[in-house]
């Protein structure tokens, strides 16, 4: 199940997890994950009449209290084919053994996230971006299990240490939904349970023993699937360190798992500012009743949020998406941060578009909405190197002491800028 050698980055498979942890195990199989008491609780209220038709459709037996449990959300998710097929159809897969063992990224969706994809086409965007395909069994040139090549930037497990100041925290293997076209699909749900506190220690004191990290990005796998007392900790953990300055979480949760925002949450994470959340969106769809409630509450308690979308063929890839999604996404007071071009990882060149499309996309956003809404498009050097920005020619060259632009018309104007 593991293919890289343990000291990159994989979690500590088989060891003994310490006692302080509470495991999450999220083995499909296992029914008895979480108790009776805890998915019965809950303060998320907000149920969208689409979503309450779907639970009462297809979980007549689920409460609305339990259905805006975030942990019966995970218990009930549809995580095999067959579960499946009984809401969408998934007949134009036909051998659905041979995808999933051929596949390292395991299928799940919450029943949440199930509900937006119910009863629409079935080249709907969303489904495309969570519903495995047997065009990921496509691999073409350039492709690579981990084409940024994070296995060789980790100093010690758990932990990618790729600019000067700043880290990547890798908390956790487990996602509430997994993304077609994760960058990290190499690594995520190996143990199918949280890494835990014990394999945090050697990252944690990598971060204190270097004084020019102020900056700690914890991601995953999904941060917020782990239970508050683990988040908790690490985030006290890394809090205590006196030259980390800034936090950020790295997570999909708010839009595919809006339930887990609890305000038993955010009073907790309110107490480890400042903190960031990048928030991983994908389609105008994604914003709902649920995710407004989830963002107001981290807003309302001073979470700077900002967004994340990677540029997918057939999902978002047109200047009228893009920018329905960033218009909506600061209407929830999210604002657009990153446009990345798709990770060539194994399997997803169905996914990818041309880098000109992404070029058109932002040319087609600047100028005709405000500039808090036009994030940076970006592609991550493969091997390594960083995000590149990428940008329209606004920037035509020199003539003399003048300097050409051309800008959003496409008309050009003369910028005196004397050179000496
Ligand atoms: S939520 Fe993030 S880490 Fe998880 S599968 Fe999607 S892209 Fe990957």
């Amino acid at each position: 199940m593991i293919d890289a050698p343990q000291q990159d980055c994989e979690p500590p498979s088989g060891q003994d997890l310490s006692s302080i942890e509470v495991v999450l195990e999220t083995n499909v199989s296992d029914n008895n994950v979480f108790s009776r008491t805890e998915l019965n609780h809950t303060d998320f209220q907000v149920i969208s009449p689409e979503a309450n038709a779907f639970r009462k459709r297809f979980f007549p037996q689920a409460s609305e209290k339990q259905w805006s449990s975030w942990r019966w959300q995970i218990q009930n998710s549809f995580a095999n084919f067959r579960k499946l097929s009984e809401i969408l159809d998934v007949s134009s897969i036909d051998d659905y053994d041979f995808l999933a063992k051929s596949r390292k990224l395991p299928l799940r969706i919450t029943p949440y996230y199930a509900s937006l994809l119910y009863g629409k086409p079935k080249d709907y965007a969303l489904t495309k971006s969570v519903v495995p395909s047997k065009q990921e069994l496509i691999v073409s040139p350039g492709e690579e299990s981990d084409p940024l090549h994070e296995n060789d930037m980790c100093p010690v497990a758990n932990l990618v240490h790729r600019y000067p100041d700043r880290v990547l925290f890798l908390s956790t293997g487990f996602c509430s939904v997994y993304c077609r076209y994760c960058t990290r699909s190499h690594m995520v749900l190996k143990d199918k349970k949280h890494y835990g506190i014990k394999a945090w220690q050697t990252a944690i004191e990598y971060i204190r023993n270097n004084p020019a990290v102020r900056d700690v990005v914890i991601s995953g796998g999904d941060p917020l699937t782990m239970p508050d007392k683990h988040i908790e900790f690490l985030l006290s953990s890394l809090r205590d360190i006196p030259h980390v300055e800034i936090l950020r979480i790295g997570t999909k949760v708010p839009m595919v798992l809006p339930q887990r925002i609890t305000n038993k949450l955010v009073k907790m994470l309110k107490k480890y500012q400042p903190l960031y959340l990048s928030i991983h969106a994908t389609h105008p769809d994604e914003i709902t009743p649920e995710t407004a409630e989830a963002f107001k509450r981290l807003a309302d308690a001073g979470i700077v949020l900002g967004s994340q979308t990677v540029l997918l063929k057939g999902v978002n890839d047109s200047v009228e998406t893009m920018t329905e999604l960033m218009h909506r996404l600061l209407k929830v007071r999210v604002r657009p941060y990153y446009i990345y071009q798709c990770d060539p990882i194994p399997g997803s060149s169905h996914f990818r578009t041309p880098v000109a499309k992404g070029i058109e996309i932002i040319q087609g956003m600047r100028g005709f909405t405000s500039g808090y809404a036009i994030p940076h498009y970006v592609i991550d050097a493969p091997g390594g190197g960083g995000k590149v920005p990428l940008l329209p020619d606004y920037y035509q060259g020199r003539e003399g002491n003048y300097v050409i632009l051309k800008n959003f018309e496409g008309k050009t104007f003369r910028y005196y800028d004397p050179s000496s």
